[in-house]
Order: C-alpha cells, then sequence, then structure tokens
C-alpha cells in the first residue's frame, strides 16, 4: 500500500464575484510509497498548493480519489487527517505564544494523551530546545519555520507534508533545514515537499513528480528524470 494514492483528480475553483472560474487540477493521478522523499516540482501556480489543501481537507476537491496512509478522504476523514501533517507556507504564529505552548495546545486538539505527549523530544529534534519558552515574535524566521515542522508533527503522522519550506529562505537556513527533514525521513517518515527550485527536489527526493498547469507531466525516480532534463 502507498503512503499517499491520489487518481483522477480535479479542482475547479468557482468564480465568484465575477471572477473567471480556473481549473487548478486537471486530473492527477500520484503515488507516494511508503517512506520515500516525494518532491512536487513545478512553477508558482502550477497547483502544487491546491493539491496539498485538498488532502489537508482545506479545500474540497471536484472530482477524482485520495487515499492517505490508506484512509480515503471521503470516507474516512479523520484517519485521513491524523496521518498527515502539514507545514504551511506562511509562517503565521501568535507571536505570544512560546513553542511549547503551542505544542501543547496542538496536541490538545489531536487529543494526544499528557502522558504520550513528547514536546521536549519534538523541540530537541528541530534544534528549539533552547528556545522552548521564548515568545514566537522573539524567534527568526529560520526558527519559525522549525517550529512549524514540529508542530506539524506533534500528533505523530506517518506523513509530512512541506508546501514550499524553504521559499524566501537564505542559503544557510535552507541547508539546516534539508538536514532536519531529511533525518526525519531517515527515521521512518514519509515527505511530501514542494518547490519550485529544481536544485532542491534535486538534493532531497528520491521520486520527482512535475506539475504544470494543472496536469502532472512526469513522475520518476530523480535519476531517470534527470538524466531527461
Ligand atoms: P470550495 O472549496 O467550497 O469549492 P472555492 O475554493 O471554489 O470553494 O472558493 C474559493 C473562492 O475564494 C474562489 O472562488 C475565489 O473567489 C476566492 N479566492 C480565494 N483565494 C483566491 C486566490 N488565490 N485566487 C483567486 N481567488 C481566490
Ligand atoms: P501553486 O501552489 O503551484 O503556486 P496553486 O495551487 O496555488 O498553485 O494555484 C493553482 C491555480 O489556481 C492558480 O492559477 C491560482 O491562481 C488558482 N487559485 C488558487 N487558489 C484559488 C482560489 N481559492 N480561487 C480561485 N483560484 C485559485
Amino acid at each position: 500500500d502507498n503512503a499517499i494514492e491520489i487518481d483522477g483528480l480535479t479542482k475547479t475553483y468557482r468564480g465568484r464575484f465575477g471572477q473567471k472560474e480556473k481549473r487548478a487540477l486537471k486530473g492527477v493521478s500520484l503515488s507516494v510509497p511508503r517512506g520515500s522523499f516525494f518532491g512536487l516540482l513545478g512553477p508558482n501556480g502550477a497547483g502544487k498548493s491546491t493539491l496539498i489543501n485538498i488532502m489537508a481537507g482545506l479545500v474540497t476537491k471536484t472530482a477524482g480519489t485520495v487515499r492517505i496512509w490508506g484512509a480515503d478522504i471521503d470516507r474516512d476523514e479523520r484517519g485521513a487527517r491524523l496521518a498527515i501533517g502539514v507545514v504551511p507556507q506562511e509562517l503565521n504564529l501568535d507571536p505570544f505564544f512560546t513553542p511549547r505552548e503551542l505544542l501543547e495546545v496542538q496536541a490538545g486538539l489531536y487529543g494526544v494523551p499528557k502522558a504520550e505527549r513528547r514536546t521536549d523530544e519534538i523541540l530537541a529534534l528541530v534544534g528549539l530546545s533552547d528556545k522552548a519558552d521564548a515568545y514566537a515574535r522573539t524567534l527568526s524566521g529560520g526558527m519559525r519555520r522549525r517550529l512549524l515542522v514540529a508542530k506539524a508533527m506533534v500528533h505523530a503522522p506517518p506523513i509530512l507534508v512541506l508546501d514550499e519550506p524553504t521559499a524566501g529562505v537564505d542559503i544557510e537556513l535552507r541547508q539546516q533545514l534539508w538536514e532536519q527533514v531529511k533525518e526525519l525521513n531517515r527515521r521512518g517518515t514519509t515527505i511530501l515537499l514542494t518547490t519550485h527550485y529544481l536544485e532542491e527536489a534535486q538534493e532531497l527526493c528520491d521520486r520527482i513528480a512535475i506539475i504544470n498547469h494543472g496536469d502532472v507531466v512526469a513522475c520518476e525516480p530523480k535519476d531517470t528524470l534527470l538524466k531527461r532534463l
């Protein structure tokens, strides 16, 4: 069984307020093997965020099926949601929450019992142990990103999805973040990452799908794909 199985997925945003309809996904099929580090590569506007937001239950699909760790998002929404942690593109964080508080609140939302919470362990994993009790407003951009990774890991999902994690991040922080995500993958988490940097997909991913104008135009192991480019 695959970690993620997408079949014939379409999304048409209805044009409200006189806007035109937008076909953001035009029948996407995709399989993400368990344990893989999967890259979804494509330019701005290709449909990457739409795809991720559908998996995360934030956007409704128009047609097609999506199975996450075996759970169909139509039939077992809760199962699908528990299997996935999403690191959003925006660095929105309440400025007066500390990392420890944020992770505790998140654990509460997911119903993780107190005895099973791994707040300190997760903060250590993303290198934020010494910032555990600092207000989020005092954290750098790189630290905020890592805190959002930690937040997505609170319910110990087998799949972690990162939407353009290094957009606007400087080269040094990018390297740090890459190392951390690689380590999560080595420990068994399936990673799906979107990016518009070929270099990033090349460095990290063992499989790459290319998406453009709502169509997946190629999907194969990195080595064979890069030979053709
Ligand atoms: P549903 O998920 O219930 O099908 P839609 O996602 O189709 O609803 O509706 C979202 C609406 O929000 C769009 O039709 C559009 O008017 C507006 N909107 C939100 N974000 C954007 C965006 N990035 N570009 C254009 N319109 C947007
Ligand atoms: P990417 O993440 O690859 O940049 P998106 O999934 O954000 O691509 O967008 C795909 C297309 O759908 C774009 O043309 C975008 O403008 C459009 N779009 C995204 N969200 C909405 C929305 N809520 N309503 C209408 N159009 C949208």
